[in-house]
């Protein structure tokens, strides 16, 4: 199925959902204090399908539920990848423009939906205070939009984001040295072309794919994801 798979899996119960998470320790970048937050066992995850823009589904759980760290003392979050990605300037604008404003929150695991969103919701809030570059930004959005996609509940509030991660990777197309991430270039032209698709803009769409079929440097297995993107951009296929 071109679009990955999102029929409804048979829930897992929370002691299974629980098996796959431990605790961690992590010190905060920006308060110097210590912290407790879960993260995945990656080596637990059954890949069950990935969509066009790779998102991948695993059994019995979303990891990206769980790719936000969390600063419980005060109120810095960040993609895992990212938090420690901070340099002193922003640490100051952190403490100047989110802690004042932070109430310490609880989150018990497993992560209800509501908590996994505003995670991710002060995510972006940091990454804003923080004069983020454009990908750091991107990716939160995607990850969230896909948070969203999975749960099948608001395909208006996944287009949202999916939307803001558009603009944020063509800004940093432009304006950021590759990876992105780890996007090399090509891959970063295939995932606008398919936001673009996603999101509704087909001409948008085919400009970024066709301008990735063409090029020569382009792997054979994104060759292949490209013709096949293509393919649904001249159908109209949005979704
Ligand atoms: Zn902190």
């Amino acid at each position: 199925m071109a679009n990955g798979v999102h029929q409804p899996q048979e829930q897992p119960t929370e002691e299974e959902i629980l098996a796959y998470l431990f605790p961690k320790s992590h010190k905060c970048p920006v308060c110097d204090k210590e912290f407790m937050d879960f993260a995945i066992k990656k080596s637990k995850l059954r890949s069950i399908g990935t969509d066009t823009d790779f998102l991948t589904t695993y059994k019995d759980i979303d990891p990206n539920h769980y790719e936000i760290l969390f600063c419980a003392h005060c109120g810095y979050a960040a993609l895992t990848n990212y938090f420690n990605v901070i340099v002193s300037r922003q640490q100051a604008l952190i403490r100047e423009k989110i802690t004042p404003n932070y109430k310490p929150m609880e989150f018990p695991v497993p992560l209800s939906l509501e908590h996994v969103v505003q995670r991710y919701k002060q995510a972006l809030a940091c990454a804003v205070a923080m004069d983020a570059k454009p990908s750091i930004k991107a990716f939160i959005n995607l990850k969230l939009a896909w948070v969203l996609r999975k749960t099948g509940r608001s395909k208006d509030l996944e287009i949202r984001f999916l939307k803001e991660a558009l603009a944020g990777l063509k800004s940093a197309f432009t304006t950021e040295r590759f990876p992105l991430g780890n996007m090399d270039e090509s891959t970063a032209k295939y995932v606008i072309a398919d936001l673009a698709r996603r999101t509704g803009d087909f001409a948008e769409a085919m400009r970024w794919v066709g301008d990735l079929i063409i090029s020569k440097s382009i792997p054979g297995s994104l060759k292949e994801r490209a013709a096949n993107l293509k393919d649904m951009i001249r159908d109209g296929i949005a979704t």
